[in-house]
């Protein structure tokens, strides 16, 4: 075989593909049964110098090598996502079948521009969207996957902009009328505020709403910065409501803040991006109650739905408003189809142009474990998270912020030095953990993405705060 042949070798596709297989299952049992460290901690400038190797002009490993290179080197530095102590970020730990359905994707390749780069790819990101927007409670609605939420963000204010200014933005710019305003939580995601500055709204143009006591958006206050916004000769275009806000996972008052934007006829787009998933749970949707009255929602997959990063949802309820975020011609791309037949261009309505296939191992986890099955593990983390708020309020010597309202759980050990607590259990390796900075004060911060973490896990996290207290 010569040399390309040999770089594109089905033979070689399949023996090695085996043995990577048997490898990551390896490693998939030894993180789920919390065996090794969650992180084996270097400092990155340390670290980087284990990566100073001189570019390789031929090859400098075979493909056994580079298996042992993943075994050896490369998964042991990484972060332990599987492991029951991984408790920091709202990273999934995904589900098995998706990442090999994203091996599929990479093979594959559809790009997805046009239907016709991936004609079987556009369709089951369709099935994919109508399934999200049916569990929100709506009929016709449409929208697109994007490569993350902070792009799905992006994507949903461009849209409220185009459709609220009252003016073409997109053909005029924005300094063509009045200065326009966008209203969110002072807990909102940071992506709103950079798609503020992306939009050339200037990061400014983001009025900050103030959260009560439970992290969740005032609507009083709300409608205090809606009436100055007007006083000082400003237009609205989007309300940004969160379900699952990113320091402390409270939901805003979705009913109610719905029920003001109607009355006001302004443009309500829900973050969802983390809380979303509570959708499929009969026991935790509730919280979610008058997600139905926006205008966009923003979900990610590659949180609480168990995917592999990225898969993110952005939502439409009127159909027509998904192609408003970038109401631009290529003729290259899209030759003046008929409407129905325009709806599979994706890219119509994507920053992206060429994209990943990211619908099939969300079909394919739905095909598989159905709506109810993927409900589950969120009703498992939920309820772990209850288990452990109720372990800290329990324990004298812990401070719970608040009662958790998904799977996010804040608090701290004795009042001070909660950064050096944290970076000690940290670069222990016996938990990941991060840390929040709330009203000037530094708390703990939990977010329970894996189900198999148990009472022992949660147990064994208090007492080795403990520890690391005492040692300081
Ligand atoms: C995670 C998150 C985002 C950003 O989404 P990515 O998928 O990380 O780009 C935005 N908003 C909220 C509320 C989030 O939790």
């Amino acid at each position: 075989m010569n040399d390309i042949d040999e770089m594109f070798s089905p033979q070689g596709f399949r023996r090695h593909g085996h043995a990577l297989i048997d490898l990551l299952a390896d490693y998939l049992a030894a993180s789920l049964a919390g065996e090794g460290k969650v992180i084996d901690w270097k400092p990155p400038v340390q670290a980087t110098l284990d990566w100073q190797q001189p570019l390789p002009q031929s090859a400098a490993m075979d493909a056994d090598g580079l298996l042992d290179a993943l075994r050896d080197h490369i998964l042991p530095a990484g972060l332990a996502i599987h492991h029951p102590r991984n408790l920091g970020h709202q990273v999934s730990a995904p589900l098995p079948m998706a990442a090999l359905c994203d091996l599929v994707a990479s093979l594959t390749n559809q790009a997805m521009a046009v239907y016709e780069t991936g004609p079987a790819a556009t369709l089951l990101e369709r099935q994919v969207v109508r399934w999200l927007t049916e569990l929100i409670g709506w009929n016709g609605a449409e929208g697109v996957l994007t490569s993350g939420g902070a792009q799905a963000n992006l994507t949903a204010l461009l849209a409220a902009r185009q459709q609220m200014a009252g003016w073409d933005v997109w053909k005029e710019g924005v300094s063509f009328g009045p200065s326009l305003r966008i209203l969110a939580s002072e807990h909102a995601h940071y992506s709103v505020s950079r798609a503020a500055g992306i939009m050339g709204l200037g990061i400014n143009a983001v009025s900050r709403v103030a959260a009560n006591d439970q992290g969740r958006m005032s609507v009083a206050a709300l409608m205090e910065a809606h009436r100055q916004a007007i006083d000082s000769g400003c237009r609205v275009m989007a309300v940004v409501a969160t379900a699952g806000c990113t320091p402390t996972g409270s939901i805003d008052p979705l009913a109610e803040i719905g029920a003001y934007c109607q009355r006001h006829r302004l443009w309500l787009h829900v973050d969802g991006a983390h809380g979303a998933s509570a959708l499929l749970s009969p026991g935790y949707c509730e919280r979610l109650r008058g997600i139905e009255l926006a205008d966009s929602v923003v979900w990610d997959g590659h949180k609480l739905l168990y995917m592999p990063a990225t898969v993110s949802a952005v939502l439409f309820r009127n159909p027509a408003h998904s192609y408003a975020a970038f109401a631009q011609e290529a003729s290259y791309l899209f030759h003046g189809e008929s409407s129905a037949d325009q709806a599979c261009n994706v890219s119509y309505r994507t920053l992206e142009c060429t994209k990943r296939m990211m619908g099939l191992k969300l079909w394919a986890a739905f095909s598989l474990y159905g709506a109810t099955g993927l409900g589950a593990l969120v009703e498992r983390v939920f309820a772990t998270a209850e288990q452990l708020a109720a372990r800290l309020a329990a324990a004298p010597d812990f401070e719970l912020l608040m009662p958790p309202q998904t799977n996010i759980v804040v608090f701290r050990h004795g009042r001070t030095g909660q950064a050096e607590l944290r970076q000690k259990i940290v670069e222990s390796g016996a938990f990941h953990l991060t840390q929040v900075n709330l009203g000037g004060n530094v708390w703990l911060r939990t977010t329970v993405m894996n189900p198999f973490t148990a009472e022992r896990d949660l147990e064994a996290l208090l007492d080795s705060i403990r520890h690391a207290s005492a040692d300081m």
